[in-house]
């Protein structure tokens, strides 16, 4: 059975898609089975993984609306041997439009219970926001994964999220814990980088993840060629270091 994991933080740009993606992918290079689920209206992990947003069959709007299911809808990302339940602007609707419906917190783990025994990972990019959408991925997680940067600001919005959490653990999904924070995004020639990097371990103990992503331009490049950095450039320090964050989650589950 799956273990699933969001990707979040409410912060946008602090690097939720390219974990989301590059994760997959190098969790399937370890022989892993994995589903990238697209919560994200932006569709940037759709297109990240190398589906094109815009000529989607069945999207996960579709899934939460309970008008397909999650076979019907996912497609295969060829390049990252994963699959992925793809995302585009449409799902800006389903925040609305789910409000009305009965268990609006829980669609997407009923929809994901369908397909659990065909992945040991399903890993869900969240949106830059602590919404309906955050909630449903929240929901339907094991652990939360949260991506930041090693900047002054880093910790700042960090406890609307802890707290967000803390209440759907308490309320909806006692599953729900935070598995870890991961930097990323690392400059190590940085002294405030070292700093907050230090400070992170001090204040948050083993819930800071050992992985540290760099600061790696063809992690950045990759999108543009509808690939993972992992696949773009498998030898690159950004893609070595996603692979090596994919075996501590390997690790990271025999415990769970
Ligand atoms: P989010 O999903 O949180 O909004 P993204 O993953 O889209 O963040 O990242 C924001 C920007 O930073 C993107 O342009 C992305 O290519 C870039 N980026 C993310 N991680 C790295 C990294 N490790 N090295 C270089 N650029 C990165
Ligand atoms: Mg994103």
């Amino acid at each position: 059975m799956a273990k699933i994991f969001c990707v979040a933080n409410q912060k946008g740009g602090v690097g939720k898609t390219t974990t989301s993606v590059n994760l997959a992918a190098g969790l399937a290079k370890l022989e892993q089975r994995v589903l990238l689920v697209d919560l994200d209206p932006q569709g940037n992990a759709t297109m990240g993984a190398g589906i094109n947003k815009a000529a989607l069959e069945g999207s996960i709007y579709q899934v939460l609306l309970g008008e397909l299911d999650v076979a019907g809808a996912r497609v295969r990302s060829e390049s990252g041997r994963f699959d992925v339940l793809p995302a585009n602007r449409e799902l800006a609707g389903a925040e609305v439009e789910m409000v009305a419906l009965e268990n609006r917190e829980r669609r997407l783990k009923d929809a994901l219970g369908a397909v659990a025994k065909d992945y040991d990972f399903i890993l869900v990019d969240c949106p830059p926001a602590l919404s309906l959408l955050t909630l449903n991925g929240l929901c339907a997680a094991h652990g939360v994964i949260i991506p930041m940067q090693c900047e002054y600001y880093a910790l700042e919005g960090l406890s609307d999220l802890v707290n967000t959490i803390k209440k759907v653990h308490a309320n909806l999904n006692t599953d729900l814990r935070i598995i870890g924070l991961l930097r990323v995004m690392f400059d190590p020639r940085m002294t405030l980088s070292q700093q907050v990097s230090g400070q992170l371990e001090q204040h948050f103990g083993d819930k800071v993840f050992k992985t540290i992503i760099p600061r790696n331009v063809r992690l950045a490049e990759a999108p543009s060629y509808g690939m993972p950095g992992v696949v773009f450039d498998p030898s690159s320090k950004g893609a070595q270091a996603y692979i090596a964050f994919g075996a501590e989650m390997v690790e990271r589950i025999k415990t769970m």
